[in-house]
């Protein structure tokens, strides 16, 4: 497809304006303008930037063809229309790839979360139906969508194609007690990251990154974690990540948070997204169990403290490429954004991403199908009570 971008003008210019105002990232009377009024503007370039960095691509504000069918896919939301495999074209949205994590969340196997309705995720259905004792058809209409609504979180389970890589989690056990974990604050030495002046007061990504890692690594500690931090609170130069991965590597954690903040020279763009080790294309290859520890942080945050979901995204960053460990890195809110700012300064919310990020490190070691639902480990008292539920 031809790029559209800055100043042009048309049919696919309206379309695009209103999936960006059903995203809320533009307001709707932009994209209700008229077919010949419809421009490509400042503002419109704005939003698929930040349409653009929610999904983790490059964010050059320019709908090229990979970020429209990212826009195509998100116009569709779960429970919109009825989903079914079709041949030649599959059916692709953002409402497939939530039945697929709902449906791996059950414990159905359709390996990754793609938003292809390919034969996997058909077959994968078809089971979750028999077992719900609905006509098992494969396809998603009103009555599979309540199925799925009255399950609601009660029940998980979780992906076989997980158990063989997890084994070595399972044989450490479920206790914390002398795990090893790196904590790393992003930035720092010079580097401030993502800063914003607000009044007389100036917050920086670095600084709020070592406050979070601080308190999660008293979190750890007291759980009998072994915990080591990448940097202190002001170090005399910066760290680069291959630095921190070697690091990482040296001491044979068992595994790597990596804390970073997000920025947007659009105010709007808001929300948590976590990223693990992969690459996309043909044979390409992940860290399946960084992917799991990167959905656990993510919906535990997500969960415990309202923070608009930007999904899970594979990247090939140097941290999450070179550590051996499952690694991850999370960005829990934009601290350009006014309302996420506000959260991200008061120590009160900084703890509840703690007790997020405790409650999916914890998990990781709660062997697949004890798994717990999201939001229900308590980690005010993690050693006692874990070692109860799982014994
Ligand atoms: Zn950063």
């Amino acid at each position: 497809m031809r790029v559209i971008r800055r100043a042009d003008r048309g049919a696919a210019v309206v379309e695009i304006q209103a999936i960006l105002a059903g995203q809320g990232l533009l307001p709707p009377a932009v994209a209700g303008a008229a077919f010949e009024d419809a421009v490509f503007d400042e503002a419109v370039e704005r939003a698929v930037r930040a349409f653009q960095q929610s999904r983790g691509l490059t964010a050059d504000g320019e709908v090229n063809e990979e970020t429209w069918r990212a826009l195509d896919a998100a116009r569709w939301q779960l429970g919109s229309r009825v989903l079914s495999y079709s041949r030649p074209e599959p059916m692709f949205g953002d409402d497939v790839r939530q039945l697929q994590e709902r449906l791996l969340e059950l414990g159905y196997d359709l390996g990754r979360a793609d938003g292809i309705f390919g034969p996997g995720t058909s077959a994968a259905l078809a089971r979750f139906q028999r077992e719900v004792g609905l006509v098992p058809d494969g396809a998603c209409g009103p009555q599979t969508m309540n199925a799925l609504r009255r399950l609601g979180r009660k029940v998980t389970g979780g992906r076989p194609m997980l158990l063989r890589e997890t084994e070595r989690f399972r044989a450490a056990g479920p206790a914390l007690v002398d795990k090893r974990i790196v904590i790393d604050p992003g930035h720092g030495g010079g580097d401030a990251g993502v800063a914003v002046v607000d009044g007389a007061l100036r917050w920086t990504e670095a600084d709020i990154a070592y406050d979070i890692a601080a308190r999660l690594e008293g979190r750890l500690a007291a759980a009998g974690m072994r915990v080591h931090l990448t940097r202190g609170p002001s170090p005399r130069e910066p760290f680069p990540d291959l630095d921190r991965a070697a690091l990482a590597n040296e001491l044979g954690a068992d595994l790597l948070i990596s804390l970073h903040l997000d920025g947007h020279p659009n105010a709007t763009a808001s929300g948590v997204a976590a990223y693990y080790y992969g690459h996309y294309g043909d044979g390409g290859v992940s860290s399946t169990l960084g992917e799991r520890f990167a959905g656990l942080v993510q919906r535990e945050i997500v969960s415990r403290t309202g923070l608009r979901d930007c999904h899970i995204h594979a990247k090939s960053w140097d941290l999450l490429r070179v550590t051996r460990m499952p690694a991850v890195r999370v960005e829990p809110g934009y601290l350009t954004s006014p309302a996420d700012r506000e959260r991200l300064v008061d120590p009160l919310f900084r703890d509840r991403v703690v007790e997020a990020i405790v409650a999916a490190v914890q998990r990781m070691y709660i062997p697949i199908e004890a798994d717990v639902p999201t939001g229900s480990i308590d980690v005010s008292d993690l050693r006692a009570r874990v070692g109860q539920a799982i014994a």
